[in-house]
Parts: C-alpha cells; sequence; structure tokens
C-alpha cells in the first residue's frame, strides 16, 4: 500500500503513520526527519536545511525531490509506504508522479486529517519526543505511562524541535494553507482523496484511518 497522509503542522502525521506501519508492514518516511538527521549529522544539506526549518519555510524543492526519489527505492518500501510530510507543492506532487510512473507504481490513497488551526498550536507547543527511539509524546495529550520515562524503550531523555514554538507555529500555518493546501484539489482530481477528522482523540482517529484504508489494503 503507498500512501500519503496531508494535513498541516501537529496534525498527527507522525504519530498516525507509526501505527499504520505496524498495522499494514509498509514505511514510514517522513522527509521532516529526515532533514533534522542531515541537520544533526552536519550534511551540506543539513547546514542549508536548518535555518529554512527554524525559520517555519520549506526547504527547497530540488533537495526534497532529490531526497525522497533515494528513499522510495529502498528495500523497506517493497511493499508500500506512508509518506508523512511530502509533498508539500505542486511541484514536489508533480515530481512524485513522474517517479511512481517511472517505477511503474501508484499511489493508493491520499488522506487528508483534518485539524483546526487552536488546536494544531496546541499540539505542537506540547510535542517532544524520545530522545533515544522518537517515539513522540504531549504534555497533556499523550502522557508516557511513568513520567519522565519512554513506554517504548525506557530512555529517560527527551528532546522538543527547535521549530517548535508559537511564533514559528504561525509561519508553519501559513505556509501550510499556501502552499500545501492546493494539493488537495490535486488529488481530489485523481480520485485518490479521503479525509479523517484529526480533532478526535489519537486512538479515535486510528480507528478512523484503519477503516478507511482496510478497504484500500
Ligand atoms: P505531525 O506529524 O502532523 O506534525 P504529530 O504526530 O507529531 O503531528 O503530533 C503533534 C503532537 O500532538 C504530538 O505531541 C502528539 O502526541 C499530539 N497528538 C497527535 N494526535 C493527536 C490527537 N488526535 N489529539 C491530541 N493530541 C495529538
Ligand atoms: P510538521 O509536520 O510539524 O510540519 P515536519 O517534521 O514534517 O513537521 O517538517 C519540519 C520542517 O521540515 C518543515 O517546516 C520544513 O521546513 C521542512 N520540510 C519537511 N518536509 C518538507 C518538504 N516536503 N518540503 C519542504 N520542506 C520540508
Ligand atoms: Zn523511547
Amino acid at each position: 500500500m503507498r500512501l500519503i497522509l496531508l494535513g498541516p503542522p501537529g496534525a498527527g502525521k507522525g504519530t498516525q503513520a507509526k501505527r499504520l506501519m505496524d498495522r499494514y508492514g509498509i514505511a514510514q518516511i517522513s522527509t521532516g526527519d529526515m532533514l533534522r538527521a542531515e541537520a544533526a549529522a552536519g550534511s551540506e544539506v543539513g547546514r542549508e536545511a536548518k535555518a529554512v526549518m527554524e525559520a517555519g519555510k520549506l526547504v527547497s524543492d530540488d533537495i526534497l525531490i532529490r531526497m525522497l526519489g533515494g528513499r522510495i527505492g529502498q528495500a523497506d518500501c517493497a511493499k508500500g509506504f506512508i509518506l508523512d510530510g511530502f509533498p508539500r507543492t505542486e511541484a514536489q506532487a508533480v515530481a512524485l508522479d513522474g517517479m511512481l510512473e517511472q517505477k511503474a507504481i501508484k499511489l493508493d490513497a491520499v488522506v487528508e486529517l483534518r485539524v483546526n488551526n487552536s488546536a494544531l498550536v496546541d499540539r505542537i507547543a506540547g510535542r517532544y519526543t524520545c530522545a533515544a527511539c522518537g517515539v513522540g509524546y504531549h504534555d497533556a495529550f499523550q502522557k508516557p505511562k511513568r513520567a519522565g520515562v519512554c513506554d517504548a524503550c525506557g530512555g529517560e531523555t527527551f528532546t522538543r524541535r527547535a521549530d517548535d514554538n508559537r511564533e514559528t507555529v504561525a509561519a508553519r500555518l501559513v505556509v501550510y494553507h499556501d502552499q500545501t493546501a492546493p494539493l488537495l484539489p490535486y488529488y481530489q482530481a485523481q480520485g485518490l482523496l479521503g479525509g479523517v477528522n484529526g480533532m478526535a482523540e489519537i486512538d479515535g482517529v486510528t480507528v478512523e484511518l484503519f477503516a478507511l484504508l482496510d478497504k484500500v489494503a
């Protein structure tokens, strides 16, 4: 199964992608995670991306298209993948269509996670991640069972993203509405678009996603 999860920053794409990965045995491809890994490694791409990300803007289409092209050819994508954070512009969507056509593969679905702006700001402001295993948490909405200890790996060190502050969020939401939201009609026209109510609690969103995607799988 090959999917795109579309939705604004903080909508729950990463949280839900991990669950879809387990259910359908497909790879999660988060371009944000890939860029943060490049930045942490101090590569040329990473150095260029870091400042752009911290300003809440989009990293160039060229970089992203090259990065994704390499990633979807890897072995763990053979059974399928969930794109989380890509495409974000029409140029990226068109490039993706070209790459898939070349590999003679097709997208099965594009799912929009619909969430109000006010909820997004709260979700992003409270987001943090286990430094050891990358599992995501939230100060109010998704606490670890034991305070300060990761449920998944027992790790006790957590990180917050430099771009997850209220000021940068506003810029990221504007970018989403200007550059990424136009992809909704793009995929609607291809007959691929579905949507779920991302305002529900995390488990409720998962139930709705599974119901939608079990029909596709
Ligand atoms: P995205 O990948 O779309 O940016 P995340 O999956 O990282 O979003 O979720 C953003 C934050 O909101 C995380 O801290 C996560 O724990 C929390 N979260 C995700 N889904 C929900 C939900 N349905 N209700 C409340 N909080 C959520
Ligand atoms: P979120 O889902 O919270 O917006 P991501 O982790 O997907 O966060 O992305 C973080 C940042 O990485 C974006 O604000 C942007 O600067 C950069 N980025 C990620 N994916 C792309 C992409 N497809 N095109 C351009 N920039 C991207
Ligand atoms: Zn962990």
